[in-house]
């Protein structure tokens, strides 16, 4: 009979705790116990985890945010306070964990994987486990839950709470649209994302924005504002009154210079608009989940305990994913490594190279 905790880490995104929900709903019916870990990793290391029962998680498919609590937790990338984590969870009798976060998160889990029958032999010699206990707890069993509202995890086509983010995005872009129209006023739009423009280009095609500024297709930094200035007119001329650009947080221009919405206002007002800047903020963390990040964790939530009961010592960290409907097993570390060669690519300017990373994803 397993024992499996279940943590939430790292940025909050909706669906959180519909998975939550799910792990432990399911872990019941698969005959396993369930502990919830609150706050993240930081309730490892203080042994804040409570065991769940059906009930605890009764009516949670329909709140937003974490309710077992998400932080950031620097201790944890530390050796020393693993162990003090490992030796809560061996205390406990859990023997698995289930982690829903973005790639640190996910990295911390195999880290802590890794590193596990090590920490046990420490806890062994130092006395503070027994040898039963240190034989019965010999390996950790890990899977990873993407939750993420920036759709930014490779190897999957969309993280939990990532269309709740963009649904709340359209509900405000659309609300400010009314009052653009009324006024005929541009709108400089700021949304999230620092490597990865999904939020922005899926949000700027759902409201039919008139210009995107994404990390990963930066415009020219000697000609980007006369080729924004340029689309912008011509919409204006062809009947529109409201104009709106969307920025990620994360845009910039082929020199690596940030794209702020401040210098994109100044563009416009240069060229007779009268604009205004409104940065959406954490409204984009998005309260409730939408009926598709309920059924993505739900179902993930679900897959994330198969895996834990199907896994040997031998089988790679897995994450769980969806690839074109269906729910996929990838190993956990490529998913970060192909995550992380995105930011990489951008960063020594090789725009094409990032585009062909993400491109990939949906052509395998
Ligand atoms: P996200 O999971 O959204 O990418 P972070 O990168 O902040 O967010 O990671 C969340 C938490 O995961 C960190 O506060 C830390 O506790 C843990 N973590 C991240 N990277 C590592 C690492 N390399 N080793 C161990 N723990 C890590």
């Amino acid at each position: 009979r397993k024992r499996i905790a279940v943590l939430t880490s790292g940025g909050d995104s909706p669906g959180m705790n519909a998975a939550v929900r799910a792990v432990v709903r399911y872990g019941i019916y698969r005959d396993c116990e369930v502990y919830a870990v609150h706050e993240g990793y930081a309730g490892l290391i203080s042994d804040n985890m409570k065991k769940m029962s059906w009930d605890d998680v009764r009516g949670w498919l329909s709140f937003g945010g974490t309710l077992i609590g998400t932080a950031r937790c620097l201790e944890f990338r530390d050796r020393e306070w693993r162990k003090v984590g490992c030796y809560n969870m061996i205390k406990n009798g859990i023997d698995a964990l289930i982690v829903c976060g973005g790639d640190g998160s996910l990295t911390g889990a195999d880290f802590l994987r890794n590193d596990w029958p090590s920490l046990v032999a420490d806890l062994k010699a130092e006395g503070k486990i027994t040898a039963e206990q240190a034989e019965h707890h010999g390996h950790l069993y890990i899977s990873g839950l993407v939750g993420s509202i920036d759709n930014d995890m490779a190897m999957t086509d969309s993280t939990i709470g990532a269309f709740s983010s963009l649904d709340r995005i359209c509900t405000n872009v659309n609300w400010i649209q009314a009052t653009a129209d009324s006024h005929s006023r541009a709108f400089v739009i700021e949304v999230m994302g620092r490597h990865c423009g999904w939020l922005a280009l899926m949000a700027a095609i759902s409201t039919r924005a008139d210009y995107v500024f994404l990390p990963e297709l930066p415009p020219k930094s000697s000609s980007w504002t006369e080729d924004m200035n340029k689309v912008v007119l011509r919409h204006r001329k062809a009947g529109s009154r409201r104009i709106i650009v969307i920025v990620a947080e994360g845009a910039i221009d082929d020199d690596l210079n940030p794209i702020k919405p401040e210098a994109v206002k100044e563009s416009l007002d240069k060229i007779g608009f009268d604009t205004r800047v409104t940065t959406l903020g954490h409204v984009q963390r998005g309260g409730t989940a939408v009926a598709a990040d309920r059924l993505l964790a739900t179902m993930q939530g679900a897959e994330a305990v198969e895996a834990i009961l199907d896994a040997t010592p031998d089988t790679p960290s897995p994450m769980i994913g969806i690839r074109e409907n269906k729910l996929v097993r990838v190993s956990l570390l490529e998913a970060v490594k192909e995550t992380k060669a995105v930011a990489a690519a951008i960063e020594r300017k090789d725009f094409e190279g990032a585009r062909a990373l993400r491109d990939s994803e949906f052509k395998e």
